[in-house]
C-alpha cells in the first residue's frame, strides 16, 4: 500500500495529518493507498503558494517563447512517465490500460502541446475609430484558478484544467476526486521537474464537502473551473457566486444518439457501441439514450443486443478487456439500482442488467441495453454514468428531435444519416453544446466543448479556455501629443 501526498505545495510534496482516505482498486476491491486529507490549512498553503507564484510574475511574465518550452517539457516528462501513471491509474480507476496509456496519457500530454501552440498563436484587437487614439485591448491572466476534477477520465479531465489556467500565465490549485486520485497526483509531481516556478501549479486531495469547499470559497481563489455531477455543480457555482467568483461547470449528460433508417448500419452499430460503452461507460459525453428509427429498429436492435452481448468485460490489464469495472462501490449501487427501472412495464432489459457473472470481486457491471417505450421514463431522463443505454424507436425525425431535446440535460447530441439534409437538420436542431455526425466522439481542442441547461455554463478548449483564464483590459493610447483642455489656466 502506497501512501501518495496530501498535497504538492510550492513543487514539494507533502503529507497531511487530516483524515486517511482509503484508495480503493475497483477491480479486487483492495486498498492500494491512503491518503491523508488536505485539511483547511494545507489549502491555505497551496493557494498562498498559487497567490505567491502569480504576484512574484516569474511565470506570468515569462516571455510567450519560454512558456511554450515549458509546456512542451511537461508533455515530454508525462511522456517519459507514461507507463508507471498508466499502471498507477489503471489500479486507481479499472479503465482498461491500453485505452489509459494509449489514449488518455496521451491526450493528456497533448493538451500541453496544444496550449503551448495555441499561446504563440494568440491575437490581440486594436482600435483605430478616435483618430488621435490606438486603443488595444490586452488579455492578462485572471489570477489564481481552482481546479475540481472528477473521478471518471483523471488524467484527461485533470490536465486539461491545469494546462487551460496554466498556459496564459495563471497559477492553480487542482483538486483531483477523492475516488481517483492516485494517477492525477503522480502526474502533477512528474510536471513540477519540466521547469514550472514552484506555485504555479499546486495539487490539494480530500473530499469535496471539505477540502473542495475550503479551495472554492478561498478569497485568494480568483475562478473555478469544475467538472462533475449537475448537483455538485450548482453547489460549487453557488459558493463560488457568494464571492462573484467567474466559474466554468462541466456537468452531467444523457445525450441522444439518432440513428435514422438511411444511416450507414454498420457505422451507427459500431458508434452507438463506442458512445455508450466506451471508458467503462463512464463518460459525460456518452451516446446514452439510442434513438432508432422505426423501419431498421427491430434489426438495429437485434445487433446491438448481439455485440453487447460479446463485449468482453474483464480485469483492466487483460489486453482483450473492452469494460473494466465501476470505478467505485457507491457507484456500482448507484448503477444498478437502475436495473429494476428496465424491469416495469414501459422498459425491457433486453440484455446485461447484473453483476457481470464470473467476478467474485470487484465492481463488475454487464453491458446493459434496456428498450424503452417513453422518453420521460426514469431510464431516458437521469444519468446512469455506467454501461447502460436506454433505446427507444421513433417515427418521424420531428419525433427524434422532440425526444432528443426533452431532457434536462445537453452535453452532445450524436446523428447518423447518408442524407447532408438530415444531417444539417439535426445540427441545428439537436440543442447540445456539440453535435457528432456519423462519428462517435471527436474532440478538436480548438474548439469549445460545454454543455447548455443543466448540462453546465462555458466551456473548455482553445478560444473558450482564453476567453475565461484571461481579463481583457483596454488601453488608450494618444498616437501624438494631445492639447488637452487647460483647467484652471
Ligand atoms: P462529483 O460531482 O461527485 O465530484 C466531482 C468533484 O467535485 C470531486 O473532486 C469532488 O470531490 C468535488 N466536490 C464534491 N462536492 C464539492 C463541494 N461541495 N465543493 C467543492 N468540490 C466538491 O462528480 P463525479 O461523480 O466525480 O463525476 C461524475 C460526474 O461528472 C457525472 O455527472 C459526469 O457527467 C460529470 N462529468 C462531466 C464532464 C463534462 O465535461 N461535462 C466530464 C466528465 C464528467
Amino acid at each position: 500500500m502506497t501512501t501518495p501526498p496530501t498535497a504538492i505545495i510550492d513543487s514539494e510534496a507533502v503529507t497531511g495529518a487530516g483524515r486517511p482516505i482509503p484508495v480503493v482498486d475497483p477491480a479486487n476491491e483492495e486498498v492500494i493507498a491512503e491518503i491523508n486529507e488536505a485539511e483547511d490549512e494545507l489549502v491555505d498553503r497551496a493557494v498562498l503558494s498559487a497567490r505567491a507564484a502569480f504576484e512574484r510574475g516569474d511565470w506570468r511574465c515569462m516571455s510567450v517563447e519560454d512558456r511554450q518550452k515549458v509546456l512542451r517539457a511537461c508533455a515530454d516528462a508525462i511522456d517519459a512517465a507514461a507507463d508507471e501513471i498508466a499502471d498507477i491509474e489503471c489500479s486507481n480507476t479499472g479503465i482498461p490500460y491500453s485505452a489509459i496509456r494509449n489514449g488518455q496519457i496521451v491526450r493528456s500530454a497533448n493538451n500541453f502541446r496544444f496550449f503551448a501552440d495555441y499561446i504563440g498563436q494568440m491575437v490581440s484587437e486594436l482600435y483605430e475609430q478616435e483618430s488621435d487614439y490606438l486603443t488595444f485591448v490586452r488579455r492578462e491572466p485572471k489570477g489564481v484558478a481552482g481546479l475540481i476534477s472528477p473521478w471518471n477520465s483523471p488524467l484527461a479531465l485533470g490536465s486539461m484544467k491545469v494546462v487551460s489556467a496554466i498556459a496564459f500565465g495563471n497559477s492553480c490549485v487542482l483538486k483531483p476526486a477523492e475516488h481517483a486520485p492516485l494517477g492525477l497526483t503522480r502526474l502533477i509531481e512528474v510536471i513540477q521537474g519540466a521547469g514550472l516556478p514552484p506555485g504555479v501549479v499546486n495539487l490539494v486531495n480530500g473530499y469535496g464537502a471539505s477540502t473542495g469547499d475550503r479551495l472554492v470559497r478561498h478569497p485568494d481563489i480568483d475562478c473555478i473551473s469544475f467538472t462533475g455531477g449537475t448537483r455538485t455543480g450548482r453547489a460549487i457555482m453557488a459558493a463560488a457566486g457568494e464571492h462573484l467568483k467567474p466559474s466554468i461547470m462541466e456537468l452531467g449528460g444523457k445525450s441522444a444518439n439518432i440513428v435514422f433508417d438511411d444511416a450507414d448500419f454498420e457505422q451507427a452499430l459500431d458508434g452507438a457501441l463506442i458512445g455508450i460503452f466506451s471508458n467503462n461507460g463512464q463518460q459525460c459525453l456518452a451516446g446514452s439514450r439510442i434513438l432508432v428509427q422505426r423501419g431498421i429498429a427491430k434489426d438495429f436492435i437485434e445487433a446491438m443486443v448481439e455485440r453487447t452481448r460479446k463485449v468482453r468485460v474483464g480485469d483492466p490489464r487483460d489486453p482483450a478487456t473492452e469494460i473494466g469495472p465501476l470505478a467505485n462501490r457507491n457507484h456500482y449501487n448507484h448503477v444498478m439500482s437502475f436495473v429494476p427501472e428496465g424491469l416495469d412495464n414501459d422498459a425491457r432489459v433486453l440484455v446485461g442488467g447484473e453483476r457481470a457473472p464470473g467476478f467474485d470481486k470487484g465492481f463488475y457491471f454487464s453491458p446493459t441495453v434496456a428498450e424503452v417505450d417513453s422518453n420521460s421514463h426514469r431510464l431516458c431522463q437521469e444519468e446512469i454514468f455506467g454501461p447502460f443505454a436506454s433505446l427507444m424507436v421513433f417515427d418521424t425525425d420531428e419525433e427524434a428531435y422532440r425526444i432528443a431535446n426533452e431532457s434536462r440535460f445537453g452535453l452532445v447530441g450524436y446523428a447518423w444519416s447518408r442524407s447532408i439534409e438530415r444531417i444539417m437538420a439535426a445540427q441545428e436542431r439537436i440543442s447540445a453544446g456539440t453535435i457528432w455526425c456519423n462519428t462517435p466522439m471527436m474532440r478538436d481542442l480548438h474548439a469549445p466543448f460545454g454543455g447548455v441547461r443543466e448540462s453546465g455554463v462555458g466551456a473548455e478548449g482553445g478560444r473558450s479556455a482564453e476567453m475565461f483564464y484571461t481579463l481583457q483590459k483596454t488601453v488608450s493610447i494618444p498616437r501624438r501629443p494631445l492639447k488637452l483642455r487647460k483647467l484652471g489656466a
